[in-house]
């Protein structure tokens, strides 16, 4: 198992880790294969979208924001329940397809780290499968 750092820098931000994760499989001689991305926060998750335009990620994050207000009356005394309202609607881990030693991703696919209750460091864990 693999182990990626993610420095976050606001309180809410999407941060595109497609290049960390191909990093990884290029230290492995898997070929075909499966990639299990997952992140170990409650406040946190992954999710697969569009990395070509950057407002995409920015409206997502809009868009979160208007189904989980920060505020709304919660009890969790950490004062952190939308984060992870956000954490669970995105959830903990994403499952990529390996070939010929590469991330099997759509033109217009990349893999974001979602931070919820930052700035924090964070971690991803990164493991792979071969197939049979
Ligand atoms: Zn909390």
């Amino acid at each position: 198992m693999h182990t990626l750092t993610v420095k976050t820098t606001s309180q809410f931000e999407m941060i595109d880790i497609t290049r960390q994760i191909s990093e990884v499989l290029q230290k492995e001689t898997i070929r075909d294969g499966i990639c299990h991305i997952f992140v170990a926060h409650t406040t946190a998750a992954v999710t697969i979208n569009e990395n070509a335009d950057p407002d995409v990620p920015k409206d997502m994050i809009a868009i979160l924001d208007r189904i989980v207000p920060l505020q709304a009356g919660y009890r969790h005394g950490e004062g952190n329940a939308a984060a992870h309202a956000k954490a669970s609607l995105l959830g903990a881990s994403e499952t990529v397809f390996i070939a010929d030693g590469r991330l099997v991703l759509g033109t217009w696919q990349g893999i974001f780290f979602c931070e919820f209750d930052g700035p924090r460091t964070r971690k991803v864990f990164v493991t792979t499968i071969v197939a049979s």
